[in-house]
């Protein structure tokens, strides 16, 4: 059990930016997001585009936003916990919060901000009959320990960075690896794409281009061979132990529609002062939220967290004024961000 201050749903801009303004005024937050690295959509949907709209910033990518932020975090030594789902948010007392993963990690805390934009990001699935009867056993979404497939005949789907990074990195120590993409453009990095096609070419792999995986044979779980159509004509019978498929991530809001809070099409309505759900003491901030004037920009995101890192700050010491301190000038504010006076 990890019992913090604040546990925040969510590590894209805006989650991120929630650890710095707590951290400000003293508070210590625990992290925890559904897919592997932190930076919501920034990394995920658009890590070499620019941003041209992040206040004294003129420009920078989505990449080099996550990784700012990320060193602005570092004096306050925040748990980060990645590849794992909020399944659990929970009231267990007046001033206490249970809160539970995918992955069966547990904490407490007094308060809890979700920041979780979108959405939990979801591999986009194989839409093939019975597939699920494969899922975690031969067909598989992420990859955990790539020895599985070492010696073994893997077909991987998709056309972006991930299909081809393994395709790659299993070549030479699968037994034969079979890519299938539905285009013959790919989306993945030229360079992989050119080393990907000499490997055909020398015959040490397969591509199959324009083609659809229509049919799973196997059984209890094991997969034989997939049916593979080409260009909605001609099929092929490719024998196959584990599939890899990456098509992209799709956002979903997931567990977060079940925690009793008010919720407005897919967003948490919020108040414009603290930023507070419906549940007081659970918090909500950037895209995920919804509020008279919203608009789904980082820097907006910004500002909430700041605002909520207040209201925070209130409810847990209620007996205390909280005041605007300035980081140019307050000593107290210099020790917790490691500046020596
Ligand atoms: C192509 C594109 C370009 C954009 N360009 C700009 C721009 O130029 N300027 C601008 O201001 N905005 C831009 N945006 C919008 C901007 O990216 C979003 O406003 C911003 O990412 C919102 O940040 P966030 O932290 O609220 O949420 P997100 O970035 O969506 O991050 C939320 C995180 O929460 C996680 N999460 C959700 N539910 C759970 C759960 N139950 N358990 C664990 N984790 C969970 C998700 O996995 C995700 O990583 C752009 C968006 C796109 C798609």
């Amino acid at each position: 059990m990890i019992n913090t201050d604040v546990v925040i749903v969510g590590a894209g801009p805006c989650g991120l930016f929630q650890v710095f303004e707590l951290g400000l005024l003293g508070l210590k937050a625990e992290v925890i997001d559904s897919i592997p690295r932190p930076g919501g959509q920034c990394a995920e949907l658009y890590p070499d585009k620019p941003i041209y709209d992040i206040p004294s910033i003129p420009v920078c990518t989505g990449e080099e936003l996550t990784n700012n932020l990320l060193k602005q975090i570092e004096p306050f030594h925040c748990g980060m916990h990645l590849d794992e789902e909020v399944t659990t948010v929970r009231r267990e007392d007046e001033e206490t919060f249970y809160i539970e993963t995918s992955a069966g990690k547990k904490f407490t805390a007094k308060a809890v901000v979700i920041a979780g934009g979108v959405g939990s990001f979801q591999p986009r699935p194989l839409r093939v009959p019975d597939a699920e009867l494969f899922e975690g056993k031969t067909l598989h979404y992420r990859v955990e320990d790539a020895r599985l497939f070492h010696g073994q005949k893997i077909l991987i789907l998709g056309g972006g960075d991930s299909a081809l990074d393994w395709v790659l990195e299993l070549v030479g120590k699968a037994r034969h690896v079979t890519l299938v993409h539905r285009r013959e453009e790919y989306r993945a990095a030229p360079a992989s794409v050119a080393r990907m096609q000499s490997l055909v070419a020398a015959g040490t792999m397969d591509v199959l281009e324009h083609g659809k995986v229509i049919a799973i044979s196997g059984a209890d779980g094991r997969m034989e061979s997939v049916r593979v159509q080409i260009r909605d004509a001609e099929t092929v019978e490719v024998p196959v132990d584990h599939a890899l498929a990456f098509f992209g991530l799709s956002p979903k809001l997931g567990p977060i529609a079940d925690w009793g809070l008010d919720i407005n099409r897919k967003t948490i309505n919020v108040d414009t002062e603290r930023f507070e759900t419906s549940v007081p003491g659970i918090y909500a901030v950037g895209d995920i939220n919804f509020y008279s004037g919203k608009k789904k920009l980082i820097l907006c995101g910004f500002h909430e967290a700041a605002l909520a890192a207040f209201a925070i700050k209130q409810r847990l010491e209620p007996d205390k004024k909280v005041h605007v301190q300035y980081t140019t000038t307050s000593p107290i504010m210099h020790q917790r961000l490691g500046v020596p006076d």
